[in-house]
């Protein structure tokens, strides 16, 4: 039996490469229901090559839709719920949830809430609402997508949770590794989008190179694998062919290796636990003699002790950290703030937004349009001054 697949964000980055994976292995996958922003002409080739049941677009994009696939073959959703009415579709068994930040959040819970397997790439959802998204999820029911917790999670397999000391997560320092805080101060969103390893939508693309990408991710691997913020330990890996290392208590440490690419981890959601032939050839010995370590330089790229603290804190710290860091990473592409302000707003609004403790999805959605709006006024009187 094909596995019927959902993506929700299908023209991105993710979503692209969840297509080509599809693509090569029809006899395993069909695809039913296809989501986009706002690319509606993406939307269409797709939906001409794979004839899905469902697309579904944002309402700042239904008229176009309605007028380019206006067909009696799918159904066209909108409005505001249409993610959520995708995730939950009797037709579909796996969601693929890569759309970005906040947007993933509930779709994510209505998929899980209704029994679908999703493989996550949002890791935003997983960052605002950990607590409640791994208490719905049963064994084997959430995926993810990300790369180091799709090589954490492989690393996992057959252990036990008390021999776990540490998980090593590698990040590629992105485009300013080495940079001094003076340096940072001028880069330009050109430069900033320019990530040396990998591929990405342009909002992961600058959370990588500020290092909240890989502060998102600690506390992403903090609720998926259910360790405390000490116990992952980020380390710079320049060369990005090392995606998670985890340590154990009899001394031994188990790595994943693969070269970065982001079909490995999708492929492996879709198929779980089948690995598939993808063609992509293994590192060589003599890219594996290359491997590095460093620390990271958390004086400069302070997100990520920002993002530390927040889960350490808990509440609804990660939420705050998140929403204030999606408007200032959108202000720095428009070019309203420079690159070293991102962290300034998420330090600002975390301090002045007021600690709850146990937020519900409903408590989370108020926070986060809170924090949006504190982002906001803080980057208006920020371009004022
Ligand atoms: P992209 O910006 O490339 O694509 C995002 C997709 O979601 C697009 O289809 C976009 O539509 C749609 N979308 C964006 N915002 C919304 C919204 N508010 N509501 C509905 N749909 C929306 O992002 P990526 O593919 O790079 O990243 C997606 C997620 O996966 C992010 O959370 C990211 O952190 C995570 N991730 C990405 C990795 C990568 O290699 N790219 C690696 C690991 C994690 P449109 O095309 O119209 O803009
Ligand atoms: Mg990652």
């Amino acid at each position: 039996m094909k596995k019927r697949v959902a993506i929700l964000g299908a023209t991105g980055s993710i979503g692209r490469q969840t297509i080509d994976v599809i693509r090569q292995f029809p006899e395993l996958f069909e695809v039913v229901a296809l989501t986009t922003n706002s690319n509606v002409e993406q939307l269409w080739k797709y939906a001409c090559e794979f004839n899905p049941r469902y697309l579904g677009v944002s309402e700042k994009a239904y008229a176009q839709a309605r007028d380019l696939l206006c067909s009696s073959d799918y159904a066209l959703l909108s409005g505001k719920d249409y993610l959520s009415t995708i995730a939950t579709l009797p037709e579909v068994d796996v969601v693929v949830v890569a759309v970005v930040g906040f947007a993933g959040l509930e779709p994510t819970i209505k998929a899980l809430k209704a029994g679908k397997i999703v493989a996550l790439a949002t890791k935003e959802a997983l960052v605002v609402a950990g607590p409640i998204i791994t208490s719905l999820a049963r064994k084997g029911q959430l995926i993810p997508i990300d790369s180091e917790h799709s090589a954490a999670m492989q690393c996992l397999v057959g252990e036990r949770q008390e021999d776990v000391s540490l998980l090593y997560l590698p990040a590629s320092g992105g485009p300013f590794r080495g940079y001094t805080y003076e340096q940072l101060k001028n880069v330009t969103v050109e430069q900033a989008l320019k990530h040396p390893k990998w591929n990405m939508g342009p909002k992961i693309t600058i959370d990588s190179a500020t290092l909240m990408n890989k502060g998102l991710e600690l506390i992403e691997a903090v609720h998926l694998f259910n360790l405390k913020p000490e116990q992952v330990k980020v380390v710079i890996h320049p060369q990005a062919l090392v995606h998670a290392m985890v340590l154990f208590k009899d001394g031994s440490l188990k790595a994943h290796i693969s070269q970065p690419d982001m079909r490995i981890p999708i492929a492996l959601a879709l198929a779980y636990h089948q690995r598939l032939p993808l063609n992509i050839p293994a590192p060589t010995l003599q890219e594996l003699s290359s491997i590095s370590f460093e620390e990271p330089d958390e004086e400069t790229f302070k997100a990520l002790r920002l993002a530390r603290n927040a889960v350490k804190e808990g509440g609804d710290r990660p939420c705050v950290l998140n929403a204030s860091n999606e408007v200032a990473v959108e202000s720095f592409l428009n070019g309203q703030i420079p690159f070293t302000a991102i962290p300034e707003i998420v330090e600002e609004t975390l301090n002045k937004i007021p600690f709850t403790a146990q937020p519900d999805l409903e408590t989370l959605q108020e926070i986060d349009a809170q924090a949006r709006q504190t982002a906001k006024q803080l980057i208006s009187k920020m371009q004022m001054t």
